[in-house]
């Protein structure tokens, strides 16, 4: 019997190369929810192609056009938050991929997280705003929460087995130090957008891309790891490694150090997610170690990657500043994609927002949120 999947963000380049591994893995999956924010053509195309029980499009402005372009009367399309939530919900999906970018994962992960739906994890932010509220609801619920992102597949990897926390001596995400590894910190001030969409070694969405010119991304990862595997902030390490071949390790007590090698391609933590505790063939090209030649490591430079430090004292105060660093971020990184800041004034109006920040809220659902309003009204006004 094939399993029914639901793609929450499926027009964006995560949903993209889930539903090329759907295929691939065809007849295994049934796509019975897809979603996107504005993007009716993709999403109408996906419609015809995969026939959902459930669509939904987040500009609820769009939904008559969506409507027209479909014309797939088996489908049923819906608009608004409410209609995403539905899709993650409703739609009968086994297992929801949530792949919508930023904080308005949350809700319809959450949803899904209640409704005991099992979950393949790319919307990070969801986890480092409300890490305690998700893994609790997934513990009450039974739903099993199985990471996408590439570092935290191959850490999940690692652990199989899953050794005592005692045993573990470090968790050590890889990075690949995105595209100003190399440039001096007294050049910061002349990045312009083009330079920081420019990624050496990945083809993702605009917010991520520049989260990891800035390395928040790894800030990000270093809270969802966290959560995810109960690992206290002390034992996770960050090591850049610009070849984004070993896609993260585990060190244990005894000195054995475990890694998770493959192909620069998010269709194989796609798949796993997927097919878990199985695994099908290889979705991409196999990875050639000859061809590779070297595997380089080096050290952060923490003082020119400042979004580091921001995460990690964020996640050990823990509360409500995760969520306030996450959208104090995505403030920041919108304001420099609309040309509104420079690339170097991220990490200053994160920093003015995490200084301000007065916790008058407990780490609820609600708190949660409204921390999220207040730190992204700050960031809107903070001068960089
Ligand atoms: P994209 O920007 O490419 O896609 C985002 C998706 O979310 C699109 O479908 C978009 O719809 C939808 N979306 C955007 N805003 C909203 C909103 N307010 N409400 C509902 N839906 C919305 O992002 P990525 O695919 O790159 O990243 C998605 C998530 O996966 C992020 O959390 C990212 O950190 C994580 N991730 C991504 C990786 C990658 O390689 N790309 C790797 C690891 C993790 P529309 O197309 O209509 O705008």
């Amino acid at each position: 019997m094939s399993k029914k999947i639901a793609i929450l963000g499926s027009t964006g380049s995560i949903g993209v190369s889930t539903l090329k591994v759907v295929q691939k893995l065809k007849p295994s999956f049934q796509v019975v929810g897809l979603t996107a924010n504005r993007n009716v053509k993709i999403l109408a195309q996906q419609i015809k192609t995969f026939k959902p029980k459930l669509a939904a499009i987040m500009d609820e402005s769009l939904v008559a056009e969506l409507k027209s372009l479909v014309k797939v009367t088996s489908t049923k399309i819906l608009g608004g938050e409410e209609g995403v939530i539905a899709v993650s919900g409703e739609s009968g999906a086994d297992m929801v991929l949530t792949a919508i970018v930023g904080a308005a994962g949350l809700k319809p992960t959450l949803t899904a997280i209640q409704k005991g739906k099992d979950i393949a994890l790319a919307n990070k932010e969801t986890m480092v705003m409300a890490g305690e509220v998700v893994t609790k609801a997934a513990k009450k619920s039974g739903s099993k929460i199985l990471p996408v992102d590439s570092e935290h597949c191959a850490v999940f990897q690692c652990l199989a087995g899953e050794p005592p926390l005692h045993e573990i001596h470090k968790v050590i995400l890889t990075a690949s130090g995105g595209p100003f590894r190399n440039l001096d910190q007294k050049q910061f001030h002349k990045i312009t957008l083009k330079q920081a969409l420019n990624h050496p070694t990945w083809r993702m969405g605009p917010k991520i891309t520049i989260d990891s010119a800035t390395l928040m991304n790894k800030g990000l990862e270093v809270i969802e790891a966290h959560f995810l595997f109960n690992i206290p902030f002390e034992k996770i390490d960050i090591v850049i490694h610009p070849e984004s071949i070993v896609h993260s390790l585990v060190e244990f007590i005894d000195g054995s150090v475990l890694a998770q090698l493959g192909t620069t391609d998010m269709q194989i933590p796609i798949q796993y997610a997927m097919t878990y505790p199985a695994r099908a063939n290889a979705p991409v090209k196999r990875l050639d170690l000859c061809q590779t030649a070297q595997l380089n490591f080096q050290k952060p430079d923490l003082k020119k990657f400042q979004c580091v430090n921001l995460a990690y004292e964020a996640g050990k105060k823990g509360g409500t500043f995760p969520a306030v660093l996450n959208a104090a971020n995505e403030v920041a990184v919108s304001r420099f994609l609309n040309g509104e800041i420079a690339f170097i004034s991220i990490p200053k109006i994160i920093d003015k927002v995490l200084t301000k920040y007065r916790p008058l809220t407990n780490g609820t659902l609600d708190g949660i949120l409204l921390a999220d309003r207040w730190a992204r009204a700050e960031a809107a006004r903070v001068v960089g």
